[in-house]
């Protein structure tokens, strides 16, 4: 998913206190097309907050001074924020904290350790619920379409059949077309930051993706750049 078309990038407010977890998210919010800001405690999240009005506050619970829960609550009490959507992030995974933070407004909750592609998809999910006009529905290239709430791909009006790994490869290439990305970088944004992944991987999933998308002979958009990676480009020839 990402923003409408001409939209600005949606702005997520990171409430988290550690130092390895907000680089993460920050890296993986900023490459899925949000803008981040962090805060590290709960004053300067309330104060952030005030400044500019977040799209998604994302608030860890465990946090020094004032608690995430507590956040929560300040924010649900201002009419400003009250609708503010809120994701919890928590290391508790128990029921009644589950409950808890529910009961304090929270729109989604989220248990630590995550997979930042399940965070990723779980924002969006909560951008089109609460502000669907902000959210593309699809992304285009050339004569290929990805229905992005479907996870759907289509060349030509007719459907490409693709594994999840080839989606998501297709999907990144699809979200920047021209711009070459490195099989390091394809690893990073496809299969996660972290995963361990051999580059010859990549090249495997690529032809596959090829042979998808070019089925009935139609022409290859994806440009092999010898040295550096793969990119989408309809003017390759
Ligand atoms: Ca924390």
């Amino acid at each position: 998913m990402r923003a409408a078309d001409g939209g600005p990038r949606p702005y997520v407010l990171i409430v988290e206190d550690e130092p390895p977890l907000i680089e993460l998210l920050k890296y993986n919010l900023e490459a899925e097309g949000f803008r981040t800001g962090i805060a590290r405690d709960g004053d300067e999240a309330l104060l952030m907050v005030d400044e500019e009005t977040p799209d998604i506050v994302m608030l860890d619970w465990m946090l020094p001074e004032i608690s995430g829960i507590e956040i929560c609550r300040q924010l649900r009490a201002k009419d400003k924020t009250r609708e503010l959507p809120i994701v919890m992030l928590t290391a508790r995974g128990e029921e009644a904290d589950r409950l808890r933070g529910f009961e304090t407004g929270a729109d989604d909750y989220i248990v630590k350790p995550f997979s930042p592609r399940e965070l990723v998809a779980r924002l969006w999910a909560l951008m089109r619920r609460t502000n669907p006009a902000s959210v593309a529905e699809t992304l285009e290239y050339d004569d290929i379409v990805i229905d992005l709430a479907k996870h759907k791909a289509m060349r030509a009006g007719q459907p490409v059949h693709l594994s999840p790994t080839e989606y998501r490869l297709l999907r990144v290439l699809m979200e920047r077309p021209l711009r070459v990305f490195s099989r390091e970088w394809l690893i990073d944004l496809v299969w996660g930051r972290g995963v361990y992944v051999e580059e010859r991987t990549v090249d495997v999933h690529i032809r596959r993706l090829r042979r998808a998308l070019n089925a009935h002979g139609r022409k290859d958009l994806i440009r092999t750049v010898r040295g550096a990676g793969y990119a989408l480009d309809a003017e390759r020839h």
